[in-house]
């Protein structure tokens, strides 16, 4: 793959799904997920626990694998072609809930882990990028802490600015509050609205209605392996059409 694919113009699909299936085992965890996501979208999908929503995020980087129907990233298919998963990996940045940081390493040594060893950036280029985001994310100052003298919000927006030195094209985000104290999850959502305002695709799983409102351009609900329905912010929580999403609205909202 080269760089002209990075390029793509607004608009474009950046990713799509198509008839996905996934099984663990005998369990049918994705069933004939279609979605097409376009540069620049902002999408937030939400569901009950068990739904698929991690599983379904974790197959748009490879995390996991599906057995039916197709996944195309950035136009590349994801098939079991190693370098079609690397190049994916490198153009997809992705966020968990628990952070996932090395805690041996430093703030900035996580940052600069996958730029060196992935992309083979000097290790004073990896740093000066490195420190660049961790401004971004306005935490300078703990470049030199380890993980675990920081608070969780701090974490992860650690992990946030690791994920975006690799200068990904897309970002997925499975839950990445969920594990914060309360007071710390406006920081975290904070950086994550400014990365929308900039123009990141971005794919978030969260139950955090308010930023849904603020920044989605489509909000999806996934019952059971299913999209069950997708809307605009507003027409998605005004009036939503499946009794499955209202009861699920009710006991969010
Ligand atoms: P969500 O993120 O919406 O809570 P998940 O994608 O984590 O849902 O899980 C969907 C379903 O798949 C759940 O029933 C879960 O128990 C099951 N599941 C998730 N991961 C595995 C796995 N590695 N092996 C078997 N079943 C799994
Ligand atoms: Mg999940």
């Amino acid at each position: 793959m080269t760089e002209q694919s990075l390029n793509l113009a607004e608009g474009e699909t950046v990713i799509k799904l198509d008839k996905m299936n996934k099984w663990y085992g005998e369990f049918h965890v994705l069933k004939d997920i279609d979605l097409n996501v376009t540069r620049g979208e902002r999408i937030v999908i939400c569901g009950p626990s068990g739904s698929g929503k991690s599983t379904m995020i974790r197959c748009i980087n490879h995390l996991e694998e599906h057995q039916a129907g197709t996944i195309i990233v950035n136009g590349t298919p994801l098939t079991n072609d190693l370098k079609n998963i690397e190049y994916v990996r490198r153009n997809v940045g992705m966020c968990f809930q628990h952070f996932n940081l090395f805690p041996h390493l430093t703030v900035l040594q996580n940052c600069c882990l996958a730029p060196i060893w992935v992309k083979h950036t000097p290790k004073r280029e990896a740093e000066e990028i490195a420190m660049r985001y961790l401004e971004r994310v306005k935490i300078p100052e703990q470049a030199l802490k380890y993980p675990g003298q920081l608070s969780g919000g701090q974490q992860q927006r650690v992990a946030i600015a690791r994920s975006l030195c690799m200068n990904p094209s897309i970002m997925l985000f499975d839950e990445p509050t969920s594990a914060l104290d309360p007071e710390m999850v406006r920081e975290v959502l904070d950086v994550m609205v400014e990365l929308a305002e900039e123009g990141m695709t971005m794919l978030c799983v969260t139950h955090e209605m308010g930023f849904a409102k603020q920044v989605a351009d489509r909000v999806i609900f996934m019952d059971r392996g299913e999209i069950i329905e997708q809307n605009n912010p507003h027409d998605f929580f005004e009036n939503p059409i499946s009794d499955r999403t209202k009861l699920f609205l009710s006991q969010i909202l």
